[in-house]
C-alpha cells in the first residue's frame, strides 16, 4: 500500500504539468519553478527541475532550508524513496519532464518513458514484478510460487471466492507459501521429525498430500475428481469413452484413465491425470519441473501402447492432464483439452472447478492428517460443491 501511495503521487505529479488545460498547466508550473528556486537559490532549467523531482541531495540540491511543504516536496520525497527499489528518475532530456523507468543493461533492455494513462500501469507493473521475484527467490516460501503463477486459473477464487471453502481459503495460502505447521517444518528445537502416522519420512507437506499412503483413498478421490469433470467434458461426437479400463483391441494390460474411442474415423485418444506436488529442489532455478516430470513420466508409460496401436493402425495420440496438489493449472493441458473438443467456454469454468477441487481435497487429507478426523463422509461427497455443506474440521 505504502508503494501504491508512493505511484499515486508520482502520477498526480507528472499530470498536472502535461494536462490540457493551460490553465492548470500553467499553474503547476509556475508552483514547480517556484519551490525548485526556492531550493536551489537561482531560477531552475529543465534539468534542474527533473533532479529536485528525482529527490537528488548532490550539491546546492542537497542544502538546508529554502524548502516549502507542496505537492512537489511530496514527489521528491515519493520517487527518491521508490528509487530505492525500482530504477526510476524523472528525466528533461527530451524537453518536457517525463518519468524514467529501467535501466540500460547488457541484456539489450533499455529505460521506458511512459506517458499518459500508461505511466500508472507501468509504475505498478513494476512494483508487481519487483515483489513477484523477491518472493520466488525466498527459498522456503517461492518453492511453489513458479508453478502456480503460471495461469490465471491457479488463483481463480482471490477475488471471488468461488467453489472454495473458507476452509480451503485458510489452508491453501499457508500451504503455498510453505508455512503449514508440520513435525519437519519446526525452525527451533530437536523434536522427532518424522511422519505422525507412518513414521517413516519427514513429516513435510509434499510427503502429507502426496506420499504418505496412509491417505492413498483420498488421494484417488482426489485423481478421480479431476479425471471426472473432463470425462464429462468430452462430448459424444469424439467417440466412446472407457475410464480406467484397458484399451479396446490392445495386448497391453496398461488402464489408462482416459480412452475415447471413435472407432469411424479409427482415432483413440489416451489421457492420463496426474496431480503431483509443485515446486521440489529445483523449482527455483529451472521452473515447475515437478509438472513437466509428471507429464514425461506419463507419456513414457504409454509409449509402447501408442506404438502398438499405430502399428494396427489407430491414429493414436496420449496426452496427461496435469494438476498440481495446490491447485496449479499446468499451461501444457491446454492442446489436451482442444485434443478432447472440450468447449472454449466450458474450459474456463473447468479449469477453476479442477484447480479447486484438489485444493480441497489436499486440504481435507491434510487435516485429516493432523487432527486423525475424517473429512470426507461418502464417496464423491468432498468433491462436489454440496461439501460446502459438510463441517469440517479447521
Ligand atoms: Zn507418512
Amino acid at each position: 500500500m505504502a508503494d501504491l501511495v508512493e505511484v499515486a503521487t508520482i502520477v498526480q505529479a507528472y499530470k498536472m504539468p502535461t494536462c490540457p488545460d493551460p490553465r492548470v498547466r500553467g499553474i503547476a508550473d509556475g508552483q514547480l519553478c517556484e519551490v525548485a528556486r526556492r531550493r536551489i537559490g537561482r531560477p531552475p532549467t529543465p534539468d534542474d527541475l527533473a533532479r529536485y523531482l528525482s529527490g537528488d541531495l548532490c550539491g546546492e540540491f542537497g542544502r538546508d532550508g529554502g524548502d516549502v511543504s507542496s505537492l512537489w516536496t511530496r514527489v521528491r520525497n515519493a520517487t527518491r524513496r521508490l528509487a530505492n527499489r525500482l530504477p526510476i528518475e524523472w528525466s528533461a532530456a527530451s524537453g518536457t519532464l517525463c518519468v524514467r523507468l529501467g535501466r540500460d543493461d547488457p541484456a539489450g533492455a533499455h529505460p521506458i518513458e511512459p506517458t499518459g494513462r500508461n505511466l500508472e500501469w507501468k509504475l505498478k507493473d513494476a512494483i508487481r514484478h519487483l515483489y513477484a521475484s523477491l518472493l520466488v527467490r525466498k527459498p522456503d516460501q517461492g518453492k511453489t510460487f513458479r508453478c502456480f503463477s503460471g495461469s490465471a486459473a491457479s488463483s481463480h477464487f482471490m477475488r471471488s471466492g468461488f467453489a472454495t471453502r473458507f476452509c480451503d481459503w485458510r489452508f491453501i495460502h499457508r500451504a503455498r507459501l510453505g508455512c503449514v505447521p508440520l513435525n519437519a517444518t519446526r525452525r527451533f528445537g530437536d523434536g522427532d521429525k518424522r511422519c505422525r502416522r507412518c513414521g517413516e519420512h519427514n513429516e513435510t507437506l509434499p510427503h502429507v498430500v502426496n506420499h504418505c499412503k496412509i491417505h492413498s483413498a483420498a488421494w484417488q478421490r482426489r485423481h478421480n475428481a479431476v479425471q471426472d469433470r473432463l470425462v464429462k467434458a468430452i462430448p459424444a461426437r469424439m467417440g466412446v469413452i472407457h475410464v480406467n479400463k484397458r484399451v479396446p483391441g490392445s495386448d497391453s494390460a496398461l488402464r489408462p484413465d482416459i480412452v475415447v474411442v471413435d472407432e469411424t474415423k479409427s482415432r483413440l485418444t489416451v489421457v492420463d491425470v496426474a496431480i503431483p506436488f509443485e515446486g521440489g529442489p529445483l523449482a527455483l532455478e529451472g521452473g515447475p519441473l515437478a509438472l513437466e516430470r509428471a507429464i514425461d513420466a506419463k507419456l513414457a508409460k504409454y509409449a509402447a501402447l501408442a506404438e502398438e496401436m499405430r502399428a494396427k493402425g489407430w491414429e493414436t495420440t496420449v496426452d496427461a492432464l496435469i494438476v498440481g496438489a495446490l491447485g496449479s493449472w499446468d499451461q501444457a493441458n491446454e492442446p489436451v483439452l482442444k485434443r478432447c473438443a472440450v468447449s472454449p467456454r466450458y474450459a474456463t469454468l473447468m479449469r477453476r472447478l479442477m484447480c479447486s477441487d484438489t485444493i480441497r481435497w489436499s486440504r481435507d487429507i491434510y487435516v485429516e492428517h493432523v487432527s486423525g478426523v475424517r473429512q470426507y463422509s461418502q464417496p464423491g461427497m468432498c468433491g462436489t460443491a454440496d461439501s460446502t455443506l459438510s463441517a469440517p474440521v479447521s
